[in-house]
């Protein structure tokens, strides 16, 4: 038999077939680390015994009892349900059990059984429906902290639990240590078998916080440590092109006038936000430091053309700039944009995306490493190995949570020339969210940023109302009506059909599973029955309603984005594809079904689609969730426009969630830590293992071995895979 160490698939477990691992995987886990890294959510204290006579309708309860009858199926079907009674010293509670058939062979009259459930009333009687109960004479030794884990539909926490059992006994010796001894010994820290054991098979509440406290520590030091030393980041001996020089003597002759053109082409005075943008992004480009800038704006604060200036100003000065986006239809879109800034400049604009024909491809890449293209737009295609440039001196990441530093990492490597010493590109980076300032050092290191502030003049704030009615017509009216005056509208749907899952409640509670979710909700509203909802009410008939959701194939979206932008299509269906980017100054209408399965991050992002242009713009949020929580965010968003706010609220309302969590940045979610709340504990870890290393020694040089290698088990694959 072949060892199972920490990196193995998950397969090699004894029990995980390949059912199993494709569920597993559905939750990120692939490997025997990420199982055991997999951390509870809560845990379920059973280890309070009752009595069954101080029962509570509708509460918990834990109590020892004996079976008082065998257990009867309770109908003539296979499937019908099993039950059975038991009693204490006073009480008497009927235990019932559905799709649970091998109750039947399990228990008999005299068995004495511990028994953890819920009470419900039937016929004025308590019962509970699917108590756990397990054989037991007293509960020593019985595992009564139950953690609970976060689900993915198929697989229960008590399959985890076996299987991460599993997994701790073959590898728990092989997790290596990386905090600092110094730290282990100052904040009274358990060692990391301990504390992987302690998470998961806790024999007292205090144990599991003991253990998650420990690998909050491990986690902060990984990213923190990690992300600045083994990924590609700017070191101080790294050397970007200067691309502008220091003195006005020094640019090209008609580089000014160039220059104005562009400005005029643009159609609109910048804002003052935007003008400080680009001034700052000027400046690091005449050093040789590499530029490692964020520009944060809200979404429509214009951080498109700040982008292209940017790109503008380097192909002016003979380099070359690339602008990653992370969508084939939001790179095309960035493509005309920059098409029509730069007409008539000489620049020469080139477009590369994955679906690009093959034949076409050789060209553009031809044109890359000879510099005849200088601003260069596209997706991933543009990181593939045989894409070089001859002169690249930017790179700007659009919606940077989307892009992994593994990504980035990539372009740089694909620099062809090394000339002058020159080993580095500068960095730019645009996003609509608010990293904080703690984040953004542990993750990328010290970063400048340039803040968009103010949107551009005259434009309209966005009325947004909420609908508490999902199943009413109002909102066809609603869409008619501004259809009827030439306007075009967004229906947002968290599902694209039937087979879906209702994924978009990860975005609200991201640590919730979805079985419990389905429990207590209906499906939500998906594309494909919007679409039939849209045809039944004659809308579809009158104007053009088309559907966009992200496994289309890539030619389709770009067809479908490319009708709706010209107008041809009036509505567009669709999923959250269309969160990022997607610029239609036209569309001034956006319907959002079951709203309050996104967070309010999302509904920001999508409802930052309209409101784009001079008109009048409406975003009707649609939910009939009438629990105290949705009905506040609803509220929130009809009353709060700034992306900013939203982010702290959204943090006051459910807790330092995920609102920067993975699905935002790229950034791998912690399991244990949380860099709201530890940006502190982040530094004092990060902090204490640089002294160490500083020291150099035989201790430093094991620990940051350690290091690397569980930085690689824990994140290293995770970045950068969207
Ligand atoms: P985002 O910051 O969300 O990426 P965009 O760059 O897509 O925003 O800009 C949103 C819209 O605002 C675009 O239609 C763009 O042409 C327009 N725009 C950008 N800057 C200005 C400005 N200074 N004045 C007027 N309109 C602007
Ligand atoms: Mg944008």
């Amino acid at each position: 038999m072949s060892t199972v160490t920490l990196g193995s698939p998950v397969s090699t477990l004894y029990g995980i077939g390949p059912e199993a691992e494709r569920r597993l995987k559905k939750i990120d886990i692939e490997t025997v680390y990420d199982l055991i890294s997999y951390l509870p959510r809560r845990y379920d204290d059973w280890s309070r015994l009752s009595k069954i006579i101080d029962y509570k309708d509708g509460e918990p309860m834990s109590f020892t009892a004996h079976l008082t009858s065998n257990p009867v199926r309770k109908g003539t079907r296979r499937t019908s349900p099993v039950s059975f009674f038991v009693s204490d010293t006073e009480g008497r509670m009927e235990l019932t059990f559905f799709n649970a058939p091998y109750i039947a062979g399990k228990f008999s009259k005299g068995d004495n059984v511990f028994v953890h459930g819920t009470v419900s009333m039937f016929g004025g009687r308590p019962q509970m429906v699917n108590p756990h109960v397990e054989k037991a004479d007293s509960t020593e030794g019985m595992d009564l902290i139950r953690p609970v884990y976060p689900l993915t539909a198929g697989i229960t926490s008590n399959q985890l639990r076996r299987w991460i059992k599993t997994a701790l006994g073959l590898v728990s010796d092989q997790i290596r240590n990386v905090i600092p001894p110094d730290l282990v010994l100052k904040e009274g820290l358990c060692s990391a078998k301990e504390a992987y054991n302690f998470v998961h098979f806790p024999e007292e509440l205090s144990q599991a916080y003991e253990g998650r406290r420990r690998i909050a520590y491990e986690e902060l030091i990984l990213l923190g440590i990690g992300m600045k030393r083994f990924m590609k980041n700017e070191g101080p001996e790294d050397r970007a092109p200067q691309v502008i020089p220091r003195s006005s003597s020094g640019l090209p002759a008609d580089a000014g006038r160039k220059w104005n053109m562009i400005l005029g082409n643009l159609g609109f005075e910048l804002t003052a936000d935007q003008k400080a943008a680009l001034r700052d992004i000027q400046t690091d480009l005449m050093k040789t430091t590499p530029m490692n800038r964020l520009v944060q704006g809200d979404v429509g604060s214009g951080k498109t053309a700040v982008a292209v200036l940017a790109m503008a100003m380097t192909a002016l000065m003979g380099k070359q700039a690339v602008l990653l986006a992370p969508t084939s239809v939001l790179a095309k879109q960035h493509y005309e944009s920059a098409s029509s800034m730069l007409r008539g400049s000489g620049i020469n604009v080139a477009l590369l995306l994955g679906k690009t024909k093959a034949s076409l491809k050789k060209e553009i890449k031809e044109q890359l490493r000879d510099n005849t293209a200088s601003v260069i737009i596209g997706t991933h295609a543009l990181l593939s190995d045989d894409v070089n440039f001859s002169d690249l001196a930017l790179v700007i990441a659009d919606e940077q949570h989307r892009f992994g530093v593994k990504q980035r990492e990539k372009l740089l490597i694909s620099r062809e020339d090394e000339e002058d010493g020159v080993n580095s590109v500068h960095n730019l980076v645009m996003t609509a969210t608010p990293i904080p300032r703690t984040l953004a050092m542990v993750i990328y290191g010290d970063m400048d940023t340039s803040v968009i502030k103010n949107k551009p003049a005259g434009r309209r704030e966005i009325k947004t109302n909420f609908l508490p009615d999902t199943s009413g017509n109002e909102i066809f009216e609603a869409v008619r009506a501004k259809l009827r005056l030439g306007q075009q509208a967004y229906i947002v749907c968290p599902r694209i059909d039937d087979d879906d899952d209702d994924v978009m409640w990860k975005d609200v509670f991201p640590d919730e599973g979805i079985e419990e979710r389905s429990s207590f909700a209906r499906r939500s509203i998906s594309v494909k029955e919007m679409m039939e909802r849209l045809e039944a009410s004659g809308l579809a008939g009158e104007f053009k309603c088309e559907m966009l959701y992200g496994s289309m194939k890539e030619s389709e979206k770009l067809e479908v984005m490319e009708r709706f932008l010209s107008n041809e299509t009036q509505v567009l269906v669709s999923t959250t594809v269309i969160e990022v980017g997607v610029n239609n100054p036209n569309a001034t209408m956006m319907i959002i079904m079951d709203a309050d399965r996104f967070g309010l991050s999302t509904l920001h992002q999508l409802r930052g689609r309209i409101g784009r242009g001079d008109k009048q713009s409406y975003c009707i949020l649609v939910s009939d969730n009438r629990s105290e929580l949705s009905l506040q965010r609803m509220k929130l968003m009809c009353e709060c426009s700034d992306g900013f706010v939203l982010a702290g609220k959204d943090l006051e309302l459910r807790g330092p969630g995920d609102f920067f969590g993975t699905r935002q940045h790229g950034i791998p979610q912690l399991r244990a830590a949380n860099l709201f709340t530890d940006s502190d504990k982040a530094k004092t870890a990060c902090d204490s293992v640089n002294e160490l290393a500083a020291r150099g020694g035989s201790e430093a040089s094991e620990i940051m071995d350690n290091i690397r290698f569980m930085f690689d088990l824990r994140f290293k694959e995770k970045l950068g895979t969207l």
